[in-house]
């Protein structure tokens, strides 16, 4: 579903993803961990076209994420290829990222309607099934401000999947919350990877969310994958030193 072919990417003379390969299957859940400055939301900024890439390739479903092919090369996608590429993928961020001046229901029907050209009763209505299924659905008028931050952080969840996205990205979405408040959004998310066809990617500093939910754990050093693995056998024998030095400090 998500390929990287040898993708590097640059700023200025520092190198943050060097030859990146990664491939994550239709359904497959993985979890990237590592160090501070690794790379591991570059790779997911990237995935969302937020950022350039410098060299190589990244697919999705099969298709050039920023080129499109014209007979045999590859040359820079137009904006309709860019916004269709883009409607395949939702991001939830860190800090939460919500329209602070829209409703939680107004912030789950903008894509829709802007992106996808959904009229406003569908894009309300899916709003509403998607604020109820992370258990919102009596705060549908309440403003980002009048809401905890795991509640915000549910919204940001149910407005990335509003565009019905076949990849979702997650990146550290609990380091911003109380210990109390990650419980509710990894639930949500645990129920997400469950009952719904989605490729997930995650970056976590939750090492016991990415054992237990987590197919495959990829350990990034230095914009590299230092070692990757199932997830079992990943945190339970790890085969490289720097991914043992890793994982002493942070378990
Ligand atoms: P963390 O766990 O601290 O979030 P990370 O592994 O997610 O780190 P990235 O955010 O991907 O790391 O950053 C990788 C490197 O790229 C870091 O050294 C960072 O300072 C650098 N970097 C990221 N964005 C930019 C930018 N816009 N301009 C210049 N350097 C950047």
């Amino acid at each position: 579903m998500v390929v990287f072919d040898a993708v590097t990417k640059r700023y200025g003379d520092l190198t943050v993803l060097d030859r990146l390969d990664l491939s994550v299957a239709a359904n497959e859940k993985v979890a990237i961990i590592g160090p501070s400055g690794s790379g591991k939301t570059t790779v997911l900024r990237m995935l969302m076209t937020l950022e350039s890439i410098d060299d190589g390739v990244i697919r999705v479903g099969g298709e050039p994420l920023t080129h499109m092919q014209q007979g045999d090369r590859l040359v820079r996608a137009n904006a309709q290829h860019l916004r269709r590429m883009r409607g395949h993928i939702g991001m939830v961020f860190q800090h939460f990222n919500l329209f602070p001046h829209m409703t939680a229901l107004k912030n789950c029907m903008e894509a829709p309607v802007t992106v996808l050209g959904l009229s406003t009763d569908e894009a309300r209505e899916r709003a509403g099934e998607l604020l109820n299924m992370v258990g919102l659905g009596d705060k549908l008028d309440h403003y980002p401000a009048q809401l905890s931050g795991g509640q915000q952080q549910r919204v940001a969840i149910a407005r990335a999947l509003a565009v019905r996205p076949k990849v979702m990205l997650f990146d550290e979405v609990t380091s911003a919350l109380d210990p109390e408040l990650c419980g509710e959004v990894l639930s949500v998310i645990r129920t997400l990877g469950s009952e719904h066809n989605l490729t997930m990617l995650m970056v976590t500093h939750q090492m016991g969310f990415a054992r237990e939910f987590a197919d495959r754990v990829c350990f990034f050093d230095q914009g590299r994958i230092a070692e990757q693995g199932p997830a079992k056998s990943f945190y339970e024998n790890p085969q490289e030193a720097r991914t043992q030095q890793f994982l002493r400090a942070v378990m």
